[in-house]
């Protein structure tokens, strides 16, 4: 059924469909032209900054297939599934999510200020492609639900990433979540204390094993025009070995190396990848101090 109101917005018209289906079949229809929307708040910023306003919206949200959360077991173990319209501040808010979640409630606490994370939902946060919860969902080895076609499909986050699937005019429909343990930490530095752009966004993941041995690492980049991503060379070089202070001095090299960051208006590359390596080598150690 085709149940939706719309509304004008400047030069834009504003669908509202109550349906996955409807959505895509209007996003198919307008191609170029047509942007879903969610919060809006990211939109917003963008449009603030002169790009241009499209002639259609597609807005998600009254459709119920991206609304809410929950905790079921699946063939892969427990499962948690955050539906794409779930806001930032019900993140932070809600007790299910500080006790299951607390790294991503530390993430969503990290954006903006209450009002906007009001508005501001999971799924614009990461299919924007530059949110502060990608670093902290691509540790927590968290997997994609989008659709395109008829089918809902999953996939890691991280190659959604790669293969700009949350570009292409899918749908994201929920975040998915197994459990993955370790220790984990995030790091968020930006140019003021609060409600600033991040400069470089960072999180980690890893587990101490009984002969010391560094096991299970994720390390994450991101945030501001930084391009989210893991850095798989520098988890390699940390598998398996006990940590030392040779081994951090190399890991500190190899974060240089492997994190291609994006200089700034305010921020060169060199300093962003700084302040990664030094973030990053002291939670290791902070690990594996803990541990030892
Ligand atoms: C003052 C201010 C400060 C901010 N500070 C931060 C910050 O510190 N860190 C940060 O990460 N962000 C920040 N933001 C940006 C924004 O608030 C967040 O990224 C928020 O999570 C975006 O969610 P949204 O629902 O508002 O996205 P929207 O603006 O609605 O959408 C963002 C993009 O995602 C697409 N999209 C949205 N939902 C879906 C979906 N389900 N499927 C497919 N595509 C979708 C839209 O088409 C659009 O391209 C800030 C914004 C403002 C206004």
């Amino acid at each position: 059924m085709v149940s939706q109101g719309t509304a004008k917005m400047e030069s834009s018209i504003v669908w509202i469909p109550e349906e996955l289906e409807i959505a895509l079949n209007l996003k198919q229809q307008f191609g170029a032209d047509a942007e879903f929307v969610a919060g809006g708040t990211l939109l917003q910023t963008n449009w603030e900054k002169d790009q241009p306003i499209p002639l259609y919206l597609i807005s998600l949200e009254r459709i119920t297939a991206l609304q809410g959360f929950k905790k079921e077991t699946s063939e892969g173990g427990p499962m948690i599934q955050i539906g794409a319209l779930t806001t930032l501040a019900e993140i932070i808010q809600n007790p299910f999510f500080l006790s299951n979640l607390p790294l991503l409630a530390e993430a969503a606490r990290s954006i903006a200020a209450p009002a906007v994370r009001n508005r501001g939902t999971i799924g614009g946060n990461i299919a924007g492609g530059t949110g502060d919860t990608i670093p902290a969902f691509l540790v927590m080895d968290a997997h994609i639900s989008f659709v395109n076609g008829t089918e809902i499909q999953q996939k890691p986050l991280e190659d959604c990433l790669k293969e700009g699937i949350l570009q292409d005019g899918s749908i994201l429909v929920s975040i998915d979540l197994f459990e993955t343990g370790g220790q984990k930490f995030f790091k968020k530095v930006g140019r003021r204390e609060a409600f600033t752009p991040s400069v470089v966004t960072i999180a980690g993941s890893c587990r101490v094993n009984s002969n010391k041995e560094m096991e299970a690492i994720r390390l994450a980049v991101g945030g501001g025009s930084n391009q989210p991503c893991r850095l798989e060379a520098c988890e390699k070089l940390l598998h398996g070995n006990i940590l030392s202070k040779e081994l951090l001095e190399k890991l500190f090299l190899s974060i240089m190396e492997e994190f291609a960051a994006s200089s700034d208006d305010f921020y060169t590359a060199d300093y962003k990848k700084t302040i990664a390596a030094n973030v990053i080598v002291y939670e290791m150690a902070r690990f594996a101090g803990q541990m030892g």
